[in-house]
């Protein structure tokens, strides 16, 4: 059923294909609904049919799909005014996914390095980091399973522990060609990883003392995951470059690179282009999100939700003994366990829930941020139940 001959075997799927989608649940080939707690993985912010971003979408296939960037595209101006807007950034680049989004902040660095004299420009980059599968991504990446089997990577990269202000001083001190840091302000991929509060803002500072960029990944925590546009706003720092992707479009494709202050003056024409990046149609699916969330004030529901979401649990998981923490930030909560816990991921299934493990025993929850009480309650209750359960299993064992 979801496994084929005709695809390339990149993907463990799981054995279900949903057909449709109402709201934020998805219904399978069987007719079965799930609430979908992963929203595509941090995608599919509003769920999949909200009435505005069809609306927006079906329009703009209507009028105009693509031209290129040859030529002004209104909308891609229209979203990045808007994108700038509520990030304090002052320039975009529009490209089409998360690692592109990534490579275009690795490249802007290595500019900014070269026009300051240095010619192997260093990023440091972090433990348990994620931004992506292309060549510059993967090695900014720290995984034995995203990395093994396509070495060489790429020069120029040191990599510290992550929430460890000192080793990043330290290695900027080792080394005289380090240009920018890159971050993801609570790491995805590798567990739902909230550095301390003070860390972005400690990074910030570090940059400006030594004349680096600070760039953030917010491809995950950024477009109201964590119930602010993006997630440095909680700091009240600004990041010199950042890159988005993953709920901007909703599904559509769609990834930008945003920077403020010198480091939106590097790019000139030529140094960077895509020929997809900003279509029209693409920028009217994120005009669409953004109105959205503004419209339904949906920041303040994925905070209100989500603190909801992460009391709830901690309190009916706060004697369970496997269970090591219950965090996250927004809609981006992660309930880390003792011990691999993928068997969960379909448990869950079964009971009408989509969840994901990621890092092997971190449930991650990232449902849309349009998501009810009632349908919190109902994640609470299930999740917290089937924990408890696999708790009892865990120990019979
Ligand atoms: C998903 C993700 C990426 C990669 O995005 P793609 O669109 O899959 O290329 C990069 N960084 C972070 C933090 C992510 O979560």
């Amino acid at each position: 059923m979801a496994g084929s001959q005709v695809l390339m075997n990149t993907y463990n799927r799981i054995p279900v294909d949903f057909v449709r989608g109402e709201g934020y649940w998805l219904i399978d080939a069987e007719g079965k609904r799930y609430l979908d707690a992963i929203s595509g993985i941090a995608v599919c912010a509003l769920g999949h049919s909200h009435a505005g971003f069809i609306k927006a979408v079906q329009d703009q296939v209507a009028t105009l799909v693509h031209t290129s960037n040859l030529y002004g595209v209104p909308l891609q101006k229209q979203l990045a005014e808007k994108l700038c807007g509520m990030s304090g950034m002052d320039r975009v680049f529009f490209c089409n996914s998360g690692a592109e989004a990534n490579e275009a902040q690795i490249k802007l660095a290595r500019m900014f390095g070269h026009s300051k004299g240095i010619n192997v420009p260093g990023i440091i980059v972090m433990e348990g980091a994620f931004h992506g599968r292309t060549m510059g991504a993967l090695t900014a990446t720290h995984s034995n399973r995203h990395q093994n089997g396509f070495a060489p990577f790429l020069d120029g990269f040191y990599r510290v522990p992550f929430n460890d202000i000192a080793a990043v001083a330290k290695m900027i001190n080792s080394h005289d060609n380090i240009v920018a840091v890159l971050v993801e302000p609570i790491q995805g991929e590798g567990g739902v990883v909230m550095p301390s509060a003070d860390y972005l803002t400690d990074l910030r500072h570090l940059c400006d003392e030594h004349d680096m960029l600070l760039m953030l990944d917010e491809v995950q925590t950024g477009n109201g995951r964590t119930g602010r546009y993006f997630a440095y706003q909680h700091n009240n720092i600004l990041p010199d470059v950042l890159s988005t992707a993953k709920g901007l479009g909703n599904g559509f494709p769609i990834g930008a690179c945003l920077a403020q202050g010198r480091a939106a003056e590097i790019f000139q024409p030529g140094h960077h282009a895509t020929t997809f990046g900003g279509s029209p149609l693409a920028c009217a699916a994120a005009l669409a999100v953004i109105d959205a969330i503004v419209a339904e004030n949906l920041l303040e529901n994925a905070t209100v939700m989500g603190d909801r979401i992460k009391f709830g649990l901690s309190l009916r998981l706060k004697d369970a003994a496997h269970v090591k923490a219950v965090r996250g930030k927004g809609l981006m909560i992660g309930i880390e366990l003792d011990s691999p816990c993928g068997d969960l991921v379909g448990q869950s299934r079964a009971r009408g829930i989509l969840i994901n493990v990621a890092s092997g025993n971190v449930i991650r929850l990232v449902p849309p941020l349009n998501i009810n009480e009632a349908d919190s309650d109902l994640i609470i209750e299930v999740i917290s139940e089937l924990v408890r359960d696999f708790q009892q299993h865990g120990e019979g064992q």
